[in-house]
C-alpha cells in the first residue's frame, strides 16, 4: 500500500481493538478465548505486512500476546525470543481448540520455552495441552521464573498424568490470582479420597495459591480429577486451591457444545454425572473459608436433565458447605428452567428452607447473604411466572435478603455461550 488516507492514530486504534478478546461468556473476567486470539493474530500479521507505517504497532501488539499453535510455531518462537531479549510479552496462548493443532503440538518441546523468563508475562492459556507427555514434572516443581509473574492461568481441554500433576502446574505459579480449569482430564485413574489429605497439606507446605482469589472450574474436570474418590464420598476437594478464593464460578457444561468442541464419546458419560449436585458439594464442602460469591452455571440440554429426585438442591449444597457463617454474600444460579412440575426449580433451590443433614434452616446457614440471583434460562412465559412463583413460595425468607431476584433469558441469541470454554 503506497499511502493510507486515514490518520495513523486511527489505524493504530483499529489495530489495538484487535486485542480486545477479554470477553468470554460476556463476563468481565479477564479470561482469554483461544479462537479469538488466533484470529486476532492472523489479522495483526496481515497488518504488519500492509505498509511500513502499520508495521511498528502491529508487531508490538503481536509480541504482546503471541498465540503458538503447534510445535513448528513453538520452534520459530523460541528461536525468535533469543534474538529479541527485550520483548514485553504479557500473555501467551499455547495450543488451540482445533483437533489437528492438539495432535501436532508436542508438549515435550515446551521445556525450552518454560526455561525462558518473561518478566511481564501475566496470562497463560494452555489449550488441548497433553501435559502427561511433557514437560517433566520435576521441572515444574523447580519454581521456574517463567511462572513467577503469571496471575491468570487457563487450562482448557488439557490432559494430565494425575491430579497431583495438574496441581503442580497450578502451584508452579506463586502469583496466581485467577485460575480456570475446563474440560480437562486425568490419564491415571488412581486418585482417592485419601489422596486429598497429602495434597491439602502440600498446598500449605508449598505456600501455593496464597493469592488465588478467583476460581473457574467445571464439573467435568472435577469428575476427572477426583474420579473414584467421588463415588466414595470425597468432600473438601477445594482445599487444594488454597484458602484465599473469594469468587467461585462452577459450570456444568452443555453436552452438545462439548461434542462440537471435539470431546470423545467415552467422556460423554462424565457429563451426565456432572449434573449431580454432589460434584459441587465435593469441591465446596469445608473449603474456601473466604468465599464471598458463588455462581453456578448449568448449560445442560433438557434431554439429559433428568427429573429430580435428588436429596439436595444446589442452594442447599452451598448453604451446608460453608465453614464460617456470614462470609458468603452472593449466590447466582443460572440454569435452564423448562421442566414439568417445577423440578427445574427444585434442583436449584429445593422444596423448603429445611435442609437435609442440618438442624439449622436455610436462613441460619446463609446468614449475612446480601444477594441471591436465579436466572431462568430459556424459560417461556407463562412458565417463567410459574417458576418464579414457586421459588418465592418455598423461600419466604428470601424476602429479607437485600437483593433477591429471578429473571429469564433467551439463550438462542447467545449460542456461543454454550460452546465456549473458559
Ligand atoms: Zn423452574
Amino acid at each position: 500500500m503506497e499511502s493510507c488516507c486515514l490518520p495513523i492514530e486511527l489505524c493504530e486504534a483499529v489495530m489495538d481493538a484487535l486485542l480486545d478478546y477479554y470477553e468470554p461468556l460476556g463476563r468481565s473476567s479477564g479470561l482469554l478465548e483461544s479462537k479469538r486470539t488466533w484470529e486476532s493474530q492472523q489479522a495483526l500479521c496481515a497488518c504488519s505486512l500492509t505498509c511500513r507505517a502499520w508495521r511498528v504497532r502491529a508487531q508490538y501488539l503481536l509480541w504482546t500476546l503471541p498465540h503458538i499453535l503447534d510445535s513448528r510455531h513453538l520452534a520459530q518462537f523460541t528461536s525468535a525470543i533469543h534474538k529479541l531479549p527485550e520483548i514485553s510479552i504479557t500473555g501467551l496462548v499455547l495450543g488451540d481448540q482445533r483437533a489437528y493443532a492438539i495432535k501436532s503440538f508436542d508438549p515435550s518441546t515446551a521445556s525450552s520455552l518454560f526455561m525462558h523468563s518473561f518478566h511481564h508475562l501475566q496470562h497463560l492459556l494452555c489449550y488441548g495441552f497433553l501435559f502427561y507427555r511433557g514437560p517433566p514434572l520435576r521441572m515444574l516443581r523447580m519454581r521456574l521464573p517463567f511462572f513467577a509473574s503469571i496471575t491468570v492461568l487457563q487450562l482448557l481441554d488439557c490432559t494430565f498424568q494425575s491430579a497431583r500433576a495438574m496441581l503442580d502446574v497450578v502451584w508452579a505459579c506463586p502469583s496466581l490470582a485467577t485460575l480456570a480449569i475446563s474440560r480437562s482430564t486425568i490419564k491415571s485413574k488412581r486418585s482417592s479420597a485419601a489422596g486429598l489429605l497429602p495434597m491439602s497439606a502440600a498446598v500449605e507446605h508449598l505456600r501455593a495459591c496464597r493469592k488465588l482469589t478467583s476460581l473457574y472450574v467445571d464439573a467435568f474436570s472435577l469428575l476427572a480429577i477426583w474420579d473414584r474418590a467421588l463415588s466414595v464420598g470425597l468432600r473438601g476437594g477445594g482445599r487444594v486451591f488454597g484458602c484465599a478464593v473469594t469468587t467461585l464460578i462452577f459450570k456444568t457444561d452443555n453436552i452438545t457444545g462439548a461434542w462440537n468442541a471435539g470431546v470423545q464419546l467415552c467422556r460423554v458419560t462424565q457429563f451426565l454425572h456432572s449434573l449431580d449436585p454432589t460434584v459441587l458439594d465435593s469441591i465446596l464442602w469445608d473449603s474456601f473459608p473466604a468465599l464471598r460469591s458463588v455462581t453456578v452455571v448449568s448449560h445442560v440440554d433438557p434431554v439429559f436433565q433428568k427429573s429430580s429426585n435428588r436429596v439436595l438442591s444446589l442452594l442447599h449444597v452451598i448453604a451446608l458447605s460453608r465453614p464460617i457463617p456470614g462470609v458468603l454474600k452472593t449466590i447466582i444460579l443460572e440454569g435452564k428452567h423448562d421442566l414439568e412440575n417445577n423440578s427445574c426449580c427444585k434442583d436449584a433451590v429445593g422444596t423448603s428452607e429445611e435442609v437435609v443433614g442440618s438442624e439449622k434452616r436455610l436462613r441460619e446457614l446463609l446468614v449475612g447473604l446480601a444477594e441471591l440471583v436465579i436466572r431462568l434460562d430459556e424459560c417461556k412465559q407463562p412458565a417463567a411466572h410459574k417458576c418464579a412463583a414457586y421459588i418465592w413460595s418455598v423461600l419466604p425468607w428470601m424476602h429479607d435478603i437485600p437483593f433477591f431476584r429471578t429473571y429469564r433469558i433467551d439463550l438462542s441469541d447467545l449460542s456461543d455461550l454454550s460452546v465456549s470454554g473458559w
